[in-house]
């Protein structure tokens, strides 16, 4: 079966965010029918709106035979069981993963799943290391590269590269490393 590019947005801002951001980077290497290929850099986000303080946020590229609905349903899971509080949504959290994309799928299941996310193009610190890992990929609606998504974003939040970035806590199988590196 074939596999598809998926792009996973991590985030955390509360406790040991880079021991969340870890865990949830080594957990997408352990996905089944999947392999962790790429990883951003790790940057310091200012928070967009009222949800505690910074967070530090990348994304991760996947090659996925597992099915958007599946996929998703792994990323709660890895949420909850790092412990977000599902009581408190858009308040700080643990852990935030959201599919960003999904090869060129346009999904559109109100309320369950929205692939592209539908904040993507508006937030500086998904955009980021989006574009850092897939400059060239176009938007599947927009149709906008995600580096011409950067460089025209108006979203003022400060986004900061990090020296010491994230990585897996266990080692992915396969090639894989931070973008650019
Ligand atoms: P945020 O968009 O700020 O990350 P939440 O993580 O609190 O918001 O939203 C989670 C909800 O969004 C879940 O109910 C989930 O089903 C829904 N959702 C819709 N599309 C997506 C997506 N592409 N990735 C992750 N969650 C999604
Ligand atoms: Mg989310």
């Amino acid at each position: 079966m074939g596999r598809v590019a998926a792009y996973i947005g991590i985030g955390s801002n509360v406790g040991d965010r880079r021991d969340f951001c870890s865990r949830a980077l080594g957990l997408l290497g352990l996905l089944p029918e999947s392999a962790l290929t790429a990883y951003s850099s790790t940057y310091e986000t200012q928070p967009v709106g009222d949800v505690g303080g910074p967070f530090l946020n990348l994304v991760a590229e996947v090659q996925t035979g597992l099915e958007p609905r599946r996929l998703l349903a792994i990323l709660q899971e890895t949420e909850q069981g790092l412990g977000r509080d599902a009581e408190r949504r858009a308040g700080p959290r643990t852990l935030d993963l959201d599919l960003l994309l999904y090869g060129d799928r346009v999904i559109n299941e109100e309320g369950v799943l929205v692939v592209p996310h539908p904040r993507l193009h508006l937030r500086r610190f998904v955009l980021t290391p989006l574009a850092e890992l897939a400059p060239t990929r176009r938007h599947p609606t927009l149709h906008h590269t995600m580096a011409e998504l950067l460089s025209s974003l108006q979203d003022p939040h400060e986004v900061r590269r990090v020296d010491d970035p994230v990585v897996p806590w266990i080692r992915p199988a396969g090639r894989c490393g931070l973008a650019g590196m």
